[in-house]
């Protein structure tokens, strides 16, 4: 019959393999096909391609495949084993899927394809008409290659940052390649034991290699570097370092609104925005606001000004004067009589040789922040990560870069 022929080259069958069946359920919009090994036919062995007798037929398993017409599309087959005089009784690879699969490779290879272009799982899962259990072994399975088959090539700067898991405290650990803009390796939480086994995603010779980390001044990423990268400089990133001085220039605000509104003095209000922004980046009613409370001699106006000299260091060439610099901003922080200020300020001192190491390596960890973005686009979108495991497979699949299809 015709039809048998078509399922056969849709397949890809080669001889002797045949399609013995086709059943097509208008009711259940389904096509199911079996195929068939004919029996007395010899069978190459797994191991070594010898040809020999067929020892058995294994029972009947199935295999979803790329719906025809909207049909639903079930192939069935009692796979041959072959017996070989030198290895045993082994059950013969088939064409159309990976061992141990449910679905046929080019099912896969769709639902990878849907499942990256929708960034959306549910929705992909609709689509696919599959359990939560069959994506989670799709993408699963699909990483698994994907990192066995990524090469231990040299990466020259690697960002270390945490994102926020559940609700509350809960983190992650993500390490990412800042170049390549892809990340290496997901740890649940963010202590040194999940840090430590970030780094062993890495080859000796790729960490030998790196130049630099960026990171922020958390003990546990500092601590892990040392101890597993030695070689490298840290780069603490200057974007989570404004972040500490916004912080404090908030606190600042905060206190010093409270105490006016006492007074019933109340330009304070509205203004947090303004200050916790860059000069440039302020609206025009934000900067007019920023004329009138000017000559005001307030206490944010001044930590403001603290925060807003500091990001001249950035554009430092030599660390002798970048250190110069720092010391003059230092010795005016630390006399603001502000203690918010006084405190990160003596953070930054603290971690000073981390820091002017941006001059060198001039990295961040912004590239790592885009793919967070990303990352939180994945929880935001997919429902139920109740596990780590399949929030890590998750992000590698979506950020990993990595070659995800069956053969
Ligand atoms: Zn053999």
């Amino acid at each position: 019959m015709r039809d048998k022929d078509l399922y056969g080259q849709v397949l890809g069958l080669v001889k002797p393999w045949e399609v013995k069946e086709v059943k097509l359920s208008m009711e259940e919009l389904k096509v199911e096909i079996w195929v068939e090994w004919p029996k007395g036919k010899e069978v190459a062995c797994p191991e070594c391609g010898e040809l020999c007798v067929t020892h058995d037929h294994r029972e009947e398993r199935s295999w979803r495949h790329l719906d025809t017409c909207q049909f639903k599309t079930i192939i069935h087959c009692r796979m041959p084993r072959a017996k070989c005089p030198s290895h045993g009784i082994n059950t013969i690879k088939v064409a159309w899927a990976e061992a141990h699969s449910r679905f046929t490779n080019m099912f896969e290879r769709f639902a990878i394809d849907m499942l990256q272009a929708s960034q959306n799982r549910d929705k992909a899962r609709e689509i696919l008409k599959i359990s939560w259990d069959e994506i989670n072994h799709i993408m699963g399975k699909a990483v698994q290659r994907g990192l066995k088959r990524r090469r231990a090539e040299p990466i020259e700067y690697l960002g270390i940052d945490e994102k926020n898991f559940r609700k509350g405290h809960s983190y992650i650990t993500v390490l990412s390649d800042l170049k390549g803009g892809r990340v290496i390796e997901v740890a649940e939480d963010r202590e040194k034991e999940s840090v430590s086994m970030v780094w062993g995603s890495l080859t000796q010779e790729q960490k030998d290699k790196v130049r630099a980390i960026a990171m922020d001044m958390w003990p546990a990423f500092i601590n892990s570097a040392g101890e597993y990268l030695p070689n490298s400089d840290i780069v603490h990133d200057k974007f989570h370092i404004s972040k500490h001085l916004g912080k404090a220039v908030d606190k600042v605000r905060y206190k010093e609104n409270k105490m006016l509104i006492k007074e019933e003095i109340d330009f304070l209000k509205g203004t947090k925005y303004l200050w916790l922004k860059k000069k440039d980046n302020w609206t025009e009613g934000e900067r007019n606001k920023f004329q009138e409370l000017k000559n005001e001699q307030l206490d944010v106006g001044r930590a403001w000004s603290i925060k807003e000299l500091f990001t001249k260091f950035w554009a430092y060439n030599y660390k002798t004067s970048a250190r110069k610099f720092f010391k003059r901003w230092y010795f005016w922080a630390t006399h603001s009589r502000l203690k918010p200020i006084i405190e990160v300020a003596k953070m930054i001192k603290e971690h000073l040789s981390n820091i002017l190491t941006y001059l060198k390596h001039r990295i961040t960890n912004a590239v790592a922040e885009g793919l967070n973005s990303k990352i939180q686009q994945i929880k935001a979108t997919a429902r139920g990560f109740r596990n780590f495991d399949n929030y890590r497979i998750a992000i590698l699949f979506h950020c990993g870069k990595l070659s995800l299809y069956p053969q």
